[in-house]
């Protein structure tokens, strides 16, 4: 299981299962909204795993003790629900979080014009 996929199922499951009604959900506050399709948005610093930190403390009233203590295992986002994946260890994650800052990785698009720029003749 991905962060993304259990926000899908989480929103399917909100919604009743209607997937129709995941795509048309209005609310925008929900910190799931960007991610209920499953697919990362185009949005600038997504963060699945963060807005699952978000959901999780807006469904207990804002309490980290009572995140931390959720009994709900039902839950899709129970797995990820202290922001981090448990999936990866913290030497994959401080390696992931080093290549995402990378200059490199920020502008694909400006590497990809540089290299077909034409030879001077
Ligand atoms: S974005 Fe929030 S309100 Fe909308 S379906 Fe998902 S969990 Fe429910
Ligand atoms: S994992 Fe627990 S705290 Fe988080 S949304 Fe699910 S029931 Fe709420």
């Amino acid at each position: 299981m991905t962060p993304l996929r259990a926000i899908r199922r989480h929103c399917l499951w909100c919604a009743n299962n209607q997937a129709q009604e995941v795509n048309l959900c209005p609310a925008t506050r929900c910190p799931l909204n960007p991610y209920r399709s499953g697919k990362m948005p185009d949005i600038e610093n997504p963060s699945p795993l963060g807005a699952i930190r978000k959901r999780c403390l807006d469904c207990v009233g804002g309490s980290f003790q009572d995140v931390s203590g959720c009994t709900t295992q039902s839950c899709t986002l129970h797995l990820f629900r202290f922001g981090k994946n448990p999936n990866y260890g913290e030497k994959m994650r401080t390696r992931a979080k080093a290549l995402t800052r990378h200059p490199a990785r920020k502008v694909p698009g400006e590497i990809a014009i540089e290299r077909s720029k034409p030879e001077p003749r």
